[in-house]
């Protein structure tokens, strides 16, 4: 098994367990609602940003504002 990137995270043994805990953590405000639960290389779930949505993340955002500059100088 891959040694964990992130070992201060709590490890999950199931996707289950692994919700649960990110739906107590968005209740009580100690994350924020865009985290998921995701499949470690170690093997367990955790909590938290996976490098996957945070790359989505950024892709979104890159095409969001090029669309924005575009119609920009349009209305110009
Ligand atoms: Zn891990």
């Amino acid at each position: 098994m891959a040694a964990c990137p992130h070992p201060e995270k709590q490890a999950h043994a199931t996707e289950k367990a692994a919700l649960a805990h990110r739906t107590a953590l968005i209740r009580h405000r100690h994350a924020s609602p865009d985290v998921v639960a995701y499949l470690c290389r170690c093997g367990f779930w955790h909590v938290g940003h996976s490098q996957q949505s945070l790359r989505d993340r950024i892709r979104k955002a890159r095409r969001g504002t090029g669309l924005a500059g575009r119609r920009q100088r349009h209305k110009r």
